[in-house]
């Protein structure tokens, strides 16, 4: 993302940015992992190497990996919901990114127009 330097424009990207900020469905934290798994009934024939492949959804919780199976039937939609998750938590950084700059430059501003308040 670049950002214009003058306050007003940085306003009308954040604006604009903000009106993006509503959920168009669910969102879920975390990401899509592909796991081989033994399964451990007796017999099966995951114990000769072929073991059964799942999706699996993970994310970390205070430094832990935190793994949830995911079915077939729900992948798509789960699928959905995370990259609703990432369009919001990418809109939250660049709005965040923004208003920070908003901050800087006001404080330019400020030290431009009174040149003598400075020691
Ligand atoms: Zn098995």
């Amino acid at each position: 993302m670049k950002i214009p330097e003058h306050p007003t424009l940085i306003r009308r990207m954040r604006d604009s940015r903000v009106k993006q900020l509503t959920p168009r469905g669910p969102v879920l934290a975390g990401s899509l992992v592909q796991i081989a798994k033994h399964c451990g009934r007796p017999g099966c024939h995951c114990q000769r190497g072929q073991k059964h492949v799942g999706w699996y959804l993970t994310r970390t919780v205070a430094g832990k990996t935190q793994t949830t199976y995911v079915p077939l039937t729900l992948l798509k939609e789960v699928q959905g919901w995370i990259q609703e998750y990432h369009r919001l938590k990418t809109l939250i950084a660049e709005i965040s990114q923004l208003n920070r700059e908003l901050i800087r430059t006001e404080v330019t501003q400020r030290q431009r127009s009174s040149p003598k308040s400075s020691s």
